[in-house]
């Protein structure tokens, strides 16, 4: 599943474990929205083992496999937004504020689920 030109099975890996569980159909939206954007996508988080996620105290999103953060910023954030709300990514958390550095777009592709995850949505941190 991770036979793409892209993105490797480490970097959207568990930071604390190597666990993955990343899911080929997202995965597979994320290499589209890599070809449009045609330039280097720095990941900063993929999968997370539910552990991980709870140390980092964060909403379930990325133990779903189905969310990713890319770190990127102005003109660079503007274009990776238009290409994966295109592609079909129904959550996006914008984080473009303080240090450049620190700036990313959390991408996932949840579906709507009553009660549990509220989908198209967009939010920031
Ligand atoms: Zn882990
Ligand atoms: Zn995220």
């Amino acid at each position: 599943m991770f036979d793409n030109d892209y993105f490797t099975e480490a970097e959207l890996s568990c930071r604390c474990c190597g666990k993955n569980n990343f899911k080929d159909k997202t995965l597979r939206r994320l290499v589209r929205v890599r070809e449009l954007y045609g330039n280097p996508m720095i990941v900063n988080s993929g999968y997370r083992c539910p552990a991980q996620n709870t140390r980092l105290n964060a909403t379930m999103t990325h133990a779903t496999g189905q969310a990713v953060d890319v770190s990127v910023a102005l003109s660079g954030a503007h274009k990776l937004l238009n290409i994966a709300l295109e592609e079909g990514f129904t959550g996006i958390g914008v984080k473009q504020k303080g240090s450049i550095k620190k700036r990313f777009i959390h991408l996932d592709d949840l579906d709507s689920i009553p009660g549990k995850c509220i989908r198209p949505t967009v939010w920031s941190y």
